[in-house]
């Protein structure tokens, strides 16, 4: 959804419905749903506040199996002109996300995807407790419960061990 800023009303533009903002996620696996935003404006400074809620499709950790994961975020962010090549924007010392758009007007819906972005967990897991893969035979142990004795410790490492311990301290 592209926002021209000069249509943004003097009291605000609330935007609460996710169809409103079109396709927001280029991943068809990513899906928003639920937006409520507030667009106002500021001189020539565009402030998005709200929240929103998504699903999207994330790689556990552990297994490598893809897994949804819900996302719910805070956004705050101030959206200004770029500035001309050379000129350098002072930035405020707060907490807002700052932003450009350019030529009058921007995409909420990229803001939108790189905000849900920003707030992916680092080290999503399919389930807590996920058991992941077997370090030895490489199957999913969530699925099947392998034999596999623990792995035996490198011999390479158990050199190197002893001639530590042979080191003088
Ligand atoms: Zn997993
Ligand atoms: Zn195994």
């Amino acid at each position: 959804m592209i926002v021209r800023v000069p249509d943004i009303p003097a009291e605000g533009l609330n935007v609460v419905e996710t169809t409103a903002l079109g396709t927001v996620y280029r991943d068809p696996a990513w899906r928003l749903d639920d937006v409520r935003l507030r667009l106002e404006r500021d001189g020539l400074d565009v402030f998005v506040t709200g929240e929103l809620r998504a699903t999207v499709s994330q790689t556990c950790g552990r297994c490598l199996e893809p897994s949804a994961v819900t996302v719910t975020t805070a956004i705050d962010v101030r959206l200004v002109p770029r500035p001309a090549t050379g000129d350098s924007v002072e930035l405020a010392r707060d907490d807002l996300d700052v932003d450009f758009y350019e030529r009058d007007e921007f995409d909420l819906g990229a803001l939108i995807e790189a905000e849900t972005a920003i707030a992916l967990p680092m080290k999503p897991l399919c389930r807590e407790g996920c058991l992941g893969l077997c370090p030895v035979c490489g199957g999913n142990r969530n699925a099947v419960a392998c034999a596999c004795p623990p792995r035996p410790p490198d011999p390479r490492l158990a050199v190197l061990k002893d001639l530590a311990a042979r080191l003088p301290h």
